[in-house]
């Protein structure tokens, strides 16, 4: 295995000299615990017996090809495919030791204490501060919320960029700035975990390179679970990273599979499944 920092030269490994790996914090106090986890949607089990824990303050990555499953995962962490009717999640989630689809656990908090970006930057068409004042107050925040709106958008290290125009609105910021608005508005009503679902994707370069460092500063202090198509995204970012592909059934319907976990140098550097390697090598098919 290459050294940290080193490019790899290991079969599979994706030779990027800017990249040095994350190392992995341990997984103990894990914050989730998957297993055996299947979802369905109507009669399509469309991702099948996945098995990972997430660690505590850790950025752990969802790769893989398009329709192996990632997002569907990713919203089983907070319960949001609850409001995809035909979606049904067999299996275990645990979440700090509860299960989280337990019949006494109330969704909303659990959409509050494990918050969301999204794909496209959807800010409210509201003032930036209402953005960010929003939850708060639906939460009935009691502080001052001048200071929590200075606090948390300089935590999304933004507020030097919209402090004198706090009252615009959010629509006309640029795609970038609308993502770290919308980051910033998931933390503002202080959650554990943050999912984001390809938070770049739709983003240039610099303003992904902006996402990058700001989800770097996040994570000591939040749990962070991406999914990215980028791969070199996951290796510059993630302490952990789950690959996922998906089989064919001889019907041609695609089911999802986690193939590997691990830590991120070693997924790159030293998977230890071909799949896996020949994904994050380019050879996949
Ligand atoms: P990925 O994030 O890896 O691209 P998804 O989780 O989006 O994969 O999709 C996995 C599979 O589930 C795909 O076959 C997709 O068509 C299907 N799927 C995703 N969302 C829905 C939905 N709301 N209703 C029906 N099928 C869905």
């Amino acid at each position: 295995m290459s050294a940290p920092g080193a490019p790899s030269e290991a079969p599979g490994g994706i030779k990027s000299p800017q990249v040095s790996f994350r190392s992995a914090p341990s997984l103990e106090a894990p914050v989730f615990e998957v297993g055996s986890l299947s979802v369905y949607y109507g009669s399509h089990e469309a991702v099948r017996d996945v098995n990972l824990t997430v660690g505590h303050r850790q950025i752990t990555a969802l790769i893989g090809p398009s329709g192996c499953g990632k997002s569907t995962v990713l919203r089983c962490f907070n319960r949001m495919n609850d409001l995809i009717p035909t979606a049904r999640v067999v299996g275990k989630i645990r979440y700090h030791d509860e299960d989280l689809y337990g019949r006494e656990v109330d969704p909303i908090e659990v959409r509050r204490r494990i918050g969301m970006v999204f794909q496209k930057p959807n800010p409210f068409p509201k003032s930036i501060y209402d953005n960010i004042a929003y939850g708060p107050r639906v939460g009935g925040f009691k502080g001052n919320l001048d200071d929590l709106v200075e606090e948390t958008l300089t935590h999304a290290a933004l507020w030097d960029e919209v402090k004198d125009k706090l009252k615009s609105s959010a629509l006309a910021l640029s795609g970038g700035q609308q993502q770290r608005l919308c980051i910033a508005r998931t933390i503002a009503v202080k959650p554990e975990v943050v999912l984001m679902d390809e938070p770049c994707s739709a983003l240039d370069p610099i303003a992904t390179a902006k996402i990058e460092d700001l989800m770097e500063k996040l994570a000591e202090e939040f749990t962070i679970v991406i999914v990215t198509h980028n791969m070199q995204q996951a290796a510059r970012v993630s302490h952990r990273t789950a690959f996922f592909t998906a089989d064919v059934d001889d019907k041609g319907e695609r089911h999802g599979r986690l193939v590997e976990y691990d830590e991120t140098e070693r997924i790159f550097s030293n998977p230890s499944d071909r799949r896996t390697e020949d994904y994050i090598s380019g050879r996949f098919g």
